[in-house]
């Protein structure tokens, strides 16, 4: 302090060099001192031990998603947030994941790495048997595909499930049990190697596949395209999910009201379910606890200026149902969401936030970043606009949308995969997170400025076109 001062009065009269500004968050610091210090904690990893090793795979509508609804309500109580309680919303179908097999059984029989997609029914018991179809992408469907099973070689470009490629496989999906495919496999992209599967659906709202479809194994695959070219391959497949009918499962909603603004929310959410090959840890019991721990802080920190609200969504992995769900229900107060902040991807190196393809928000969130996040290595802003998790229903809704930017190389090699489990995890990392994503909130609810405004139909639809989201948004029937 002294030291500062006698600089200040050097340079007084050297108008070329600007007095220190001012710390807008001076009367933040004491809080952001205790967050960050209650960041650095064995808690989060003891809940996160107890979701993924206790209660396992959360697929949303399965028992065990039940229990972690009850869990994560107690948790959330036991952080210090009110009004903890359900909301619910419903899935088109209810579906659980059975045994599957398949073998080439000619002209050698050998067995083969598969799985059921997400979402998707049942061969008839005892299994289909077939002629094998190759296919190289979704775009061109044979006439001829009657009483075929057919093995899609996946496109060159990365595994990742972009928009426009799910668009194409449900469109061909549709297409080849049209023409009277019995089954449809699909290959791991060229990255995952050694019949390692990811599993997902291509169908949202949970709507079932038309036909029995799932992942195979990329060597497997290869195989299977090498000997077609010296004669024809016949494979033998059986799948035993059980599918039900419309079911209710629940999003888990609880706040810190607001001081003086109460009818003005800042929200930090990530979803609870998770797939079924592991146990959800980096998908997303890694965002659960950083939630969880982010409303034990700032309960900590006493009545912020604006209402805090903490969200653990379901149905997520079907295209973020439940976070439609929740923007849908709450359209009427949306205008005094100042932001939506999600936490979902993995708990690797985080070093800022995903703002969107809002230039807008990226300047509103700068000061903070600068000034608050900075120390945390969260100060980097990215416009990148993803539609892969809860962010987007809000981003959508026209909501100033924050999405946890997270560097980390590993993530893929877990991302729904055997391979998500919480021996993955590095306790840093996550910690770190929490810290970014707990100061980011206690900025946002302790001020009574405005932050970025809320886009209308026109502007979002603007935002999403070059990514071609816009016709996402028409071709899932979310908007008319
Ligand atoms: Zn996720």
């Amino acid at each position: 302090m002294y030291r500062s001062v006698w600089l200040a009065t050097l340079l007084l009269g050297t108008a070329a060099i600007a007095a220190p500004s001012k710390d807008p968050y001076a009367a933040l610091r004491p809080s952001v001192a205790k967050i960050v210090g209650g960041s650095f904690d064995e808690a989060p990893l003891a809940q996160l031990a107890e979701l993924t090793e206790n209660i396992g795979g959360r697929v949303t509508g399965s028992k065990a998603y039940g229990q972690a609804v009850t869990w994560a309500m107690a948790q959330l109580t036991a952080a210090g947030a009110q009004h903890v309680h359900v909301e619910k919303f419903t899935l088109a179908h209810g579906w659980q994941r059975g045994p599957a097999r398949g073998k080439v059984l000619s002209p050698r029989v050998r067995a083969l790495h598969v799985e059921s997609f997400g979402w998707a029914p049942s061969t008839p018991a005892g299994g289909v048997r077939g002629p094998v179809l190759l296919m190289h992408g979704f775009d061109d469907v044979p006439a001829q595909v009657k009483g075929a099973i057919v093995v899609v070689e996946r496109p060159s470009g990365g595994g990742g499930p972009g928009p426009k490629r799910v668009l194409a496989m449900r469109k061909a999906l549709t297409a080849l049990h049209a023409g009277g495919a019995r089954a449809v496999l699909v290959s791991m992209p060229a990255s995952v190697t050694s019949n390692v599967l990811t599993t997902g659906s291509p169908f949202v709202d949970g709507q079932l596949a038309p036909l029995p479809a799932g992942v195979i194994g990329l060597e497997d695959e290869r195989s299977i395209a090498r000997a077609i070219d010296a004669g024809p391959v016949t494979v033998e497949l059986e799948i035993t999910n059980t599918v039900t009918g419309p079911i209710e499962v629940a999003n888990v909603i609880g706040e810190l009201p607001g001081k003086t603004r109460p009818n003005e929310w800042v929200l930090v959410g990530a979803h609870l379910d998770s797939w079924d090959f592991a146990t959800g840890a980096q998908d997303n019991g890694a965002g659960v606890v950083q939630v969880l721990a982010a409303a034990r802080l700032l309960a900590a920190a006493g009545p912020l200026e604006r209402t805090v609200r903490f969200a653990l969504w379901g149905g997520e992995e079907q295209w973020m149902i439940g976070s439609r769900a929740y923007v849908s229900a709450h359209e009427g107060e949306l205008g005094g969401c100042i932001a939506a902040l999600n936490t979902d991807n993995g708990a690797g190196h985080v070093v800022g936030w995903k703002v969107a393809g809002r230039k807008d928000v990226e300047a509103a969130l700068s000061p903070i970043a600068r000034r608050l996040l900075a120390p945390l290595g969260g100060a980097k802003l990215d416009l990148e606009l993803t539609a892969d998790t809860d962010h987007f229903a809000f981003l959508a809704a026209g909501v100033p949308a924050l999405d946890l930017l997270v560097e980390d190389g590993n993530y893929e090699a877990a991302h729904h995969k055997q391979a998500d489990t919480l021996d993955k995890l590095d306790s840093h990392a996550l910690s770190s997170g929490i810290s970014v994503v707990a100061v980011t909130v206690l900025a946002l609810a302790s001020t009574v400025e405005p932050f970025a405004r809320r886009l209308d139909r026109a502007g979002v639809e603007q935002l999403l076109k070059p990514d071609g989201l816009d016709e996402m948004m028409r071709q899932n029937g979310w908007w008319k």
